[in-house]
């Protein structure tokens, strides 16, 4: 027989509703029912842990039934299933039957021998009874007849489905690289909230989780909708179509994050970290000092509001609308000073923040504690911790950390509700004396009030690299450290010194340590200063060969910023990243004019275009592309125009047309095989073609190296071409087996791997004749890695545009023969550990 489980927000409640059942059913033949109901006795609240222990108990194999109240129950129910084994979760069915009428009609059903779905549908109908006795429908409905009732116990039925004959339905997928997290999710509520006579819910088709009600940012953020998934949007109301189209056309544009979140997926990733480290390799600009010393200070912890004194619902409501307000006009006018002093990208999370206290997930249910008695902070704290738990219960790691967001909200309300203000601009944060700032986690309010000056660098406890806050403390030139937890205890004034490129913090250090930390600082100071005087200099070893040190290029803006690097030119120029904001393709007139406004900016240098790289983790809004099981061995790079070449021949066509008059390279990406370079050689005379001179002399040709099969094979794959260019980032993810982006594999995904660096070494000496090696993987972004690169054999490498003056730099103080031998030695080791042990000596 099925089981039941009750959750609700309180155990009185739920007690009445389950004896209530009991009265209608036979004790002796009626199904296990469990309560998962309040935080205690007298507590409202719902528990995720206790629902999960509820379904176990519940559970005889037969399938269990959850039915519950409102609001966070239902969050709570869902979480629970994340909890329990997925063999019970699969055979647990979370009702959005009406608890009291559900529960009975279930219970009677399931005595009666009814199976799961059967007494599903029972309690899912408990309405009707009522509803047709008062002559009332469930919802809001256009039009109140029988007919739409009947609907919408129908939609009851198959939530998402079918919500009444005026809904209408799209589907649209995810193409901003990070998913649906909290700005693309804002841009998502602000765009339904403009449409206000239509109801919008969303519903993953990926992961089953969903429906959500379109206005809730929380709501959507937490349907772990990650890059690649379909959605399925519905509305329904007067405007319903428009809204839909608009909506539609936000999630092609990436829904507003695939331009500048897209040229950080790959080179200018922001890395992950284990704790107390933050890898150094390619991030941001190599030149920060990336080292702090000085005395630890804190920032004053949200107010506790122990003295806080609770009026009656109506005062508590009031005192939250005066929060909510004080909240807004802080968080518009952090917004726009971020804006003007720090950067547009950047100031984009405050909209998130704004979109938050507008969100039915907070506000509703805030609103409905304060009615039932709960004082303004408490509620606000709860729900907080609702959210932020949901937050932390996601699988991507980068979405999780948006749960840094929820709380730097949180913390704004009880501030406000405390009668404090929160800073709220740029640089108002700033310690007596100049310091580290520790903080648990980094929220962006802070990272943008911190005075640059004053506040030497930032320790996090908790948090990974990829908070919003640390993205843009770095962006403000800020050494930060995360994942200190050793720092959790330090006392304010205690001195504290960390490197973030090697993860090394050391609390209260001897005299010795600190003039070791004053020396690195200086160092670095002077190889900076060293390194922007000489940056547009050829970096030449010290025994005199030349290395060409190009940037790698994701849009205009980054040549302009390669330009003042001193790149020598682009060994990648990421296409699908350049157009990826469009919706539709760009023709090969546009293609040639972004080609020529990036040649203009780094002008007689070569540029290295990379046809569209597509698949896996690239989606590309004007090519359709299946879903897969395994994307990253799917139809990625070339493969994914064997079927239809039209856009990649336009695209050959618009860069034989710029090679006629600037100095070009076309790179193909993903290449496997012998007959693929073929084939690829073959579109590109297809497109040659169509010029009245056919394919430019001073083109030349080559291919990305990034699969294993095409490294072994280095010199079949290369005779025809000019060149190859290693990929390190998805050939270390090839080699070893782990995808590139997973945080749970950090360990496994460092492109300084032995067998990686034996495969770069196998391509150098493997090519045919003549034929050059590049690499524009991160590997060559890293000063220590990209000395290695050349003592393997690579000749030309393509960094981030920022990382180009201090790569440059490091090639200047060796020679090919000490590259050479620290190669030998990598080659030796048995670790990627090991041979970044060899780096550091
Ligand atoms: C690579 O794989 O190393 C590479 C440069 O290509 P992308 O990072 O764009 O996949
Ligand atoms: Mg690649």
């Amino acid at each position: 027989m099925i089981g039941i489980v009750v959750v609700s927000h309180s155990r009185a409640l739920a007690d009445a509703a389950v004896a209530l059942a009991g009265e209608m059913t036979d004790p002796a033949n009626g199904p296990a029912i469990k309560i998962a109901a309040g935080l205690d006795a007298e507590t409202f609240g719902t528990d995720a842990a206790e629902v999960a222990e509820a379904i176990g108990a519940a559970d005889s194999g037969d399938g269990v039934l959850v039915l519950l109240d409102l609001g966070s129950a239902v969050l709570s129910a869902e979480m629970a299933l994340e909890f329990v084994d997925p063999d019970v979760a699969r055979r647990v069915r979370i009702s959005s039957a009406p608890l009291v009428e559900g529960l009975v009609g279930a219970a009677v059903a399931a005595g009666a021998g009814a199976d799961l779905e059967e007494a599903a549908a029972e309690a899912e109908q408990g309405l009707m009874a009522k509803s047709h006795h008062l002559g009332t429908g469930q919802g809001a409905v256009a039009d109140e007849t029988a007919k739409p009732r009947q609907k919408d116990e129908q939609d009851q039925r198959n939530p998402g489905k079918n919500w009444g004959e005026t809904a209408v339905t799209r589907e649209v997928s995810v193409s901003a690289p990070h998913g649906l997290h909290a700005r693309p999710a804002a841009r998502f509520v602000q765009e339904v909230a403009a449409h206000p006579g239509v109801q919008v819910r969303v519903r993953n088709l990926e992961t089953g989780r969903g429906p959500v009600d379109g206005r809730s940012l929380t709501a959507i953020a937490t349907l772990d909708a990650r890059q690649g998934h379909r959605l399925e949007i519905q509305a329904r109301g007067a405007g319903a179509e428009e809204a839909l189209d608009a909506l539609s056309d936000l999630a092609d544009s990436g829904f507003g994050d695939l331009a500048p979140a897209r040229a950080t997926t790959a080179a200018t990733a922001p890395p992950r970290t284990s704790p107390g480290t933050v890898p150094s390799s390619g991030t941001g600009p190599t030149y920060a000092l990336e080292a702090a010393i000085g005395p630890a200070y804190r920032l004053d912890p949200a107010p506790e509001l122990q003295d806080y004194t609770a009026g009656d619902p109506g005062d508590e409501t009031e005192a939250y609308d005066r929060a909510l307000a004080q909240a807004r006009r802080e968080l518009e006018q952090l917004r726009a000073d971020t804006e003007t002093r720090v950067g547009g990208a950047q100031a984009a999370v405050f909209d998130a923040h704004l979109a938050m206290l507008d969100d039915p997930a907070l506000d509703e249910q805030v609103r409905l504690a304060l009615l039932e008695g709960v004082s303004a902070p408490d509620a606000v704290r709860a729900q907080v911790s609702v959210l932020r738990a949901q937050f932390e219960g996601l699988t991507d790691v980068y979405q999780r950390e948006r749960g840094a967001d929820v709380s730097s909200v949180g913390d704004r309300l009880l501030r406000a509700l405390a009668g404090e203000a929160s800073p709220s601009s740029p640089a108002s944060v700033t310690p007596e004396r100049p310091g580290i700032l520790v903080v648990h986690e980094l929220d962006p309010a802070t990272a943008v009030q911190v005075d640059a000056v004053t506040t030497l660098g930032v320790l996090t406890v908790a948090g990974g690299a990829t908070g919003h806050g640390v993205l843009l403390a770095r962006a403000r030139g800020l050494p930060v450290l995360t994942g200190a937890r050793a720092a959790d205890t330090v006392e304010d004034g205690t001195v504290v010194a960390f490197d973030s490129r090697t993860g090394r913090l050391v609390i209260d250090p001897d005299e010795p340590t600190r003039e070791e930390f004053e020396a690195l600082l200086g160092e670095r100071a002077d190889a900076r200063r060293r390194m922007l005087e000489h940056a547009d200099e050829l970096a030449v070893t010290t025994d005199g060969h030349a290395v060409l040190v190009k940037a790698n290029l994701a849009s205009v803006a980054e040549a302009a910023l390669a330009a003042d690097s001193g790149a020598d030119g682009s060994g990648l120029i990421r296409t699908e990243a350049l157009f990826g904001d469009r919706a539709q393709a760009p023709s090969v007139a546009e293609q040639i004019a972004a080609f020529e406004q990036i040649a203009e900016l780094l002008p007689g240098r070569t540029l290295t275009i990379r046809t569209w790289d597509v698949g896996g983790d690239k989606p590309l809004p004007f090519h359709a592309h299946p879903i897969e099981a395994n994307p990253f061995l799917g139809l990625r790079g070339i493969r994914a125009f064997r079927e239809d070449p039209r856009l990649l021949v336009d695209q050959l066509e618009a860069i034989c047309r710029v090679a006629r008059e600037h100095p070009l390279r076309v790179m193909f990406p993903m290449v496997t095989t012998v007959e693929e370079v073929d084939w690829a050689l073959a579109r590109l005379d297809e497109a040659a073609g169509r010029l009245p001179d056919g394919r430019p002399d001073a083109l030349e040709v080559g291919i990305m190296i990034e699969v294993p099969a095409a490294a072994l094979r280095a010199e079949a794959l290369s005779a025809l071409l000019d060149f190859v260019s290693i990929g390190s980032n998805d050939l270390t993810q090839y080699v070893l087996a782990a995808e590139r982006g997973s945080a749970l594999l950090e360990g496994l995904t460092d492109h300084a791997d032995p067998t990686v660096l034996q495969l770069i070494r196998d391509t150098c000496t493997g090519v045919a004749e003549g034929v050059e090696v590049g690499l524009c993987g991160d590997a060559a972004s890293d000063p220590g890695l990209a000395v290695l690169l050349i003592g393997l054999g690579v000749t030309d490498l393509s960094a981030t545009a920022a990382s180009v003056p201090a790569v440059k730099d490091a090639i200047r103080t060796v020679s090919l023969v000490d590259a050479q031998d620290l190669a030998a030695r990598a080659l030796q080791a048995d670790s990627a550990a090991e041979v970044r042990e060899l780096l550091r000596r």
